[in-house]
């Protein structure tokens, strides 16, 4: 339902920044809209409403999960949903098999990457799954790397180059990454999904956005990034955004990111860091200047937590950054 949500988010927003002022919608969506919103039944307030419109105005929050689509301000919604033809088609998963479950060869640690990448990237439901064209995305970096980022799922520029964290958010990544001292490439960086998920379908019939994966979805690539932790053994995790953090504490260990973010969790018997996704980052540079630096700062704080106990340096011009000055 969240994501059947979010699509609609999406193609709401779309509209608005293509100038549509209104959008017809039928009386029976608008029931189920608002029962959706409210958690309550609309139907009998949409009888009356015969020919009624909704502008394409969303509410989001703070933190949307995992940088892709906003979450809309409503309680839990309940189960039942059908009638918003478009959300309702695209936001539903295709049923997957169970998890893979394999055994990592002997070797060195480059061997069992290595062997480990190519079965990943062979997997025939992640093939099944990739957009036809686009690539399985495995995790990149330094098999011998202390840190290990975590992202939620690839986008549209990480499916074409067929690895994690190379568009908008990826690049600010990468300048967190910098900002600590070190290189993109002395890092691992890996996402809980090999493929980008399905995308939502639009009322016009056409593809917009990303959704976030689904609990199955998660599930089903999960063993895969576990096993890139085996194989890495990292000093630590530092999952980005909501939806990493849900796949690797569970999907109903918090509510809201805050509850979780900047402090120390466990996963696979190794530290975990619970910090912002940078296209939550990206867009707070498109709100307010005082809203962008006090999200960077608490990311940055995140980021400080890590250096620190991965003993790397800090210097006092790197303690400040994001500060008031
Ligand atoms: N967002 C993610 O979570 N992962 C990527 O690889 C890119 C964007």
């Amino acid at each position: 339902m969240r994501n059947a949500l979010h699509v609609l988010t999406d193609e709401l927003k779309r509209l608005k920044t293509a100038g549509v002022k209104t959008v017809p919608v039928p009386d029976e969506t608008l029931a189920e809209l608002r029962r959706a919103m409210h958690g309550q039944s609309g139907e009998r307030r949409a009888e009356s409403g015969k020919n009624e419109r909704v502008t394409p105005e969303v509410e989001t929050t703070a933190a949307p999960a995992g940088g892709i689509a906003p979450e809309i301000v409503a309680p839990e919604p309940p189960k039942a949903y059908s009638t918003l033809r478009a959300p309702s088609s695209a936001a539903r998963a295709p049923s997957l098999p169970p998890p893979p479950v394999f055994t990592l060869p002997e070797g060195d640690k480059a061997t069992r990457w290595a062997w480990l990448r190519d079965h990943v990237l062979g997997d025939p439901v992640c093939l099944a799954h990739a957009r036809p064209g686009k690539k399985v995305v495995f995790g990149v970096g330094s098999i011998d790397a202390q840190i290990m980022f975590v992202g939620e799922a690839p986008g549209a520029d990480e499916e074409v180059q067929g690895e994690p964290f190379v568009g908008p958010a990826g690049q600010l990544l990468t300048r967190m990454i910098q900002a600590m001292g070190l290189q993109r490439q002395q890092v691992y960086i890996g996402n809980i999904m090999n493929w980008r998920p399905e995308l939502p379908t639009g009322a016009d019939g056409r593809q917009y956005g990303n959704r976030e994966p689904t609990e199955e979805e998660m599930g089903y690539c999960l063993p895969y990034l576990r096993a890139q932790i085996e194989v890495i053994a990292p000093t630590m995790l530092v999952a980005l955004g909501s939806t990493a953090s849900k796949g690797l504490l569970g999907m109903r260990a918090f509510k809201t990111l805050g509850e979780v973010r900047g402090r120390w969790h466990e996963y696979c018997g190794r530290p975990l860091m619970v910090t912002y996704h940078p296209s939550y980052l990206l867009r707070k540079e498109t709100e307010s200047k005082l809203g962008e630096r006090r999200a960077k700062r608490a990311a940055w704080e995140d980021f400080l937590l890590v250096m620190q106990r991965a003993g790397l340096s800090i210097s006092d011009k790197q303690r400040g950054y994001f500060l008031d000055k």
